[in-house]
């Protein structure tokens, strides 16, 4: 059965292999190159870290979608020990992580 007059334009289409021919692909000549975007730019709220209300539980830390929680490990111990605003986008995602008793991250509006 003949193509429909509307696909007619799929005859003309390159396969993948042709495709390969006509473009090498994209050249990405450093990498990595996400530490130089500073998402920290983006912000329009700031989360707060109230150190002395902090059980380390890390749970901000593993919700934060810019690895922006900041952690001191040893041997024996792994702490919060702060939040890298070059890279917090302000999401809230942190703050809505800590758990609710302990409310030891909150969002406040961006100065300046
Ligand atoms: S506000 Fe978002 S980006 Fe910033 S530390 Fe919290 S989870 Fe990470
Ligand atoms: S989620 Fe809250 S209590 Fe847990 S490490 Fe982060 S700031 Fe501390």
């Amino acid at each position: 059965m003949p193509a429909p007059k509307e696909f007619k334009w799929a005859g003309k289409l390159k396969g993948w292999k042709e495709l390969a021919e006509i473009s090498p692909g994209a050249i990405v000549p450093d990498v990595p190159t996400s530490p130089e975007y500073l998402t920290g730019d983006w912000r329009s709220e700031r989360p707060i870290w109230n150190e002395g209300r902090c059980t380390h539980c890390l749970l901000c830390w593993l919700y934060c979608p810019e690895d922006a929680i900041l952690l001191e490990i040893t041997e024996k111990t792994v702490k919060m020990i702060g939040i890298d605003y070059d890279y917090c986008k302000g999401c809230g995602i942190c703050v809505r992580a800590c758990p609710p008793k302990v409310h030891a991250l909150e969002m406040v509006p961006e100065e300046g």
